[in-house]
């Protein structure tokens, strides 16, 4: 294989092993593979080949884009290491696997899933939060998914456990074209944890 050099935009897209039990979920996965390639944006994912993340990788390469899949050894196997990427990383471990994801990606769009891809959206969005990276993060809220989820944001800031700002960084599409288009959009501006630490139960 002749490698092609990565897009300059990439964005990283968290999902989950499993297909879940709506074919709208798949088909949105889908329809974000499609409509990334189509506009000459990378993808980079966690490189395995089951449920929704196997089927954004695919589509993107269908369409003919740039995927980087970023997969720990110790799930190669687990997570069946999907070998017809255009680039293949193998990390040392969980750890260095999502750091790496982080670093080569421009943005986050999470679509369905279940722990991991929870984890790996809470990561990010505590990252911007602490300002470590600066970085849009979309929640593609597909049949009302994550809605429970920004609920609870809501309720955490109400409660005095984050300012309504951090809250707000898990950025709402309901659409391919939303989330593309908040994703490409400068990162909302961050206001520091620590500032202003009156009243706010840090
Ligand atoms: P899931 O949403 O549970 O199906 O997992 C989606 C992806 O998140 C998989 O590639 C997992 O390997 C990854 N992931 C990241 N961090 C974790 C973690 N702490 N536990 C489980 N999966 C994780």
């Amino acid at each position: 294989m002749v490698a092609v050099a990565p897009p300059e935009l990439k964005i990283c897209v968290y999902c989950g092993t499993n297909v879940g039990a709506s074919p709208a979920f798949m088909e949105m996965a889908r329809d974000l593979g499609t409509a990334m390639a189509g506009r000459g944006i990378g993808l980079v994912y966690g490189g395995g080949k089951l449920g929704l993340m196997g089927a954004v990788a695919d589509a993107v390469m269908a369409a003919g884009g740039h995927v980087i899949g970023v997969i720990p050894e110790v799930l190669m196997r687990a997570e069946v290491g999907h070998t017809g990427l255009s680039e293949l990383e193998v990390a040392d471990d969980m750890h260095t696997r999502k750091a790496r994801m982080a670093e080569l990606a421009d943005a986050f769009i999470a679509l369905p899933g279940g722990f991991g891809t929870f984890e790996e959206l809470l990561e990010v969005l505590t990252w911007n939060q602490l300002s470590f990276i600066r970085k849009p993060v979309v929640v593609l809220d597909v049949n009302g998914f994550y809605t429970p989820m920004l609920e609870m944001f809501a309720h955490a800031a109400d409660a005095g456990f984050m300012r309504a700002e951090h809250a707000a960084l898990a950025q709402r599409a309901t659409t391919v074209e939303e989330a593309l288009a908040i994703a490409t959009a400068p990162a909302p501006l961050s206001v520091s944890k620590w500032a202003d630490r009156e009243g706010v139960a840090d």
